[in-house]
């Protein structure tokens, strides 16, 4: 079987269209606070696309760019002021923070009114009950992505390889929501090969290239390739083989232009809901 491609990239591009359509009617503009500490090179490069991302919105945002030496205190003063401040929907504080900054205290410090990245433990418990106000993003852009594609969970065997805060857990989540029968794999995971190769949707967070090999995957079944590694040579790439993979499963996500692009799609989403539960429509 030669795998259909799912396009996260046209996908993305549809979502945000539809967030733009909808902020134009609310009586204020979205505002989008994004906090970069230091200058990991990676980081700038997401908070760049989250700005140009905001504008093809219609977003206001704001970037505040904090040197490496900026103290907790500093920090968490800004974050005060931004949980204030009526203009600002959405705050997001690029991780991760350099060394000595603690990244639990400044992300409790959002208001969870404000926590586009449903980062804080209040919409992290929302969300594990089955009542979020906000869509983790990345396992978000995920479910959006097999809705689109008219894959539906139920009663399927979906398997998710890391257990991440960020990626494994709330993926598991939203499938287990979406009644999938849902097993989480992580490094202490012995047989994760046999394990993965039962999945009808098998969801890759590793961050290791090339660790999902073609024996990993069941005929027909539904890819996604979460990572986003440097293979040898520099080039971006996930952890799934994905040539050898897209033979055998029904569907399959590319990387780049899968899972990363709605990630931001999903950041514009949440700041959309944000504006419109601050302005009351
Ligand atoms: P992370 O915090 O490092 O978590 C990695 C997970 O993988 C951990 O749960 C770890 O297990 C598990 N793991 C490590 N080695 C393993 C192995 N050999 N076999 C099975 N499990 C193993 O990473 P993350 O933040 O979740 O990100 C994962 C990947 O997704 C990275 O490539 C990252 O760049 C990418 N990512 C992409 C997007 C996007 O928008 N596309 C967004 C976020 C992250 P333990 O818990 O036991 O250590």
């Amino acid at each position: 079987m030669a795998a259909k491609i799912i396009d996260g990239k046209a996908l993305a591009a549809k979502v945000k269209d539809s967030v733009r359509q909808e902020a134009a009617q609310l009586p204020r503009k979205p505002g989008l606070a994004v906090v970069l500490v230091g200058d990991d090179p990676a980081s700038r490069v997401y908070v760049n696309g989250k700005k140009r991302d905001c504008e093809e919105c219609g977003f206001y945002s704001e970037e505040y760019a904090l040197p490496a030496q900026t103290t907790q205190r500093q920090l968490l003063e800004l974050v005060a002021e931004l949980n204030g401040r009526q203009d600002i929907d959405g705050i997001l504080v690029q991780l991760p923070l350099p060394q000595g900054l603690d990244e639990r205290e400044v992300l409790l410090a959002i208001h969870p009114d404000k926590d586009v990245d449903c980062f804080h433990p209040f919409n992290v418990g929302r969300l594990t009950i089955g009542d979020p106000v906000f869509q983790p993003c990345t396992p978000g852009g995920v479910m959006e992505m097999l809705r689109e594609y008219h894959i539906d969970p139920a009663g399927k065997r979906c398997v998710v390889l890391g257990r991440s805060n960020i990626v494994g857990k709330p993926m598991a989540l939203l499938l287990l929501h979406a009644h999938g029968t849902v097993t989480v794999c992580h490094s202490r995971t012995p047989d994760m090969a046999a394990i993965a190769a039962s999945a009808d949707i098998l969801v890759s967070a590793v961050g290791k290239t090339g660790l999902v090999t073609a024996d990993m995957v069941k005929e027909g079944a539904v890819v996604i390739d979460v990572a986003m590694n440097r293979n040898e040579a520099g080039k971006l790439c996930g952890d799934v083989c994905y040539a050898e993979a897209a033979e055998k499963a029904s569907y399959i996500t590319p990387v780049p232009g899968g899972v990363g692009p709605m990630t931001r799609a999903m950041l514009m989403k949440n700041t959309l809901t944000a504006a419109r539960l601050h302005q009351g429509v």
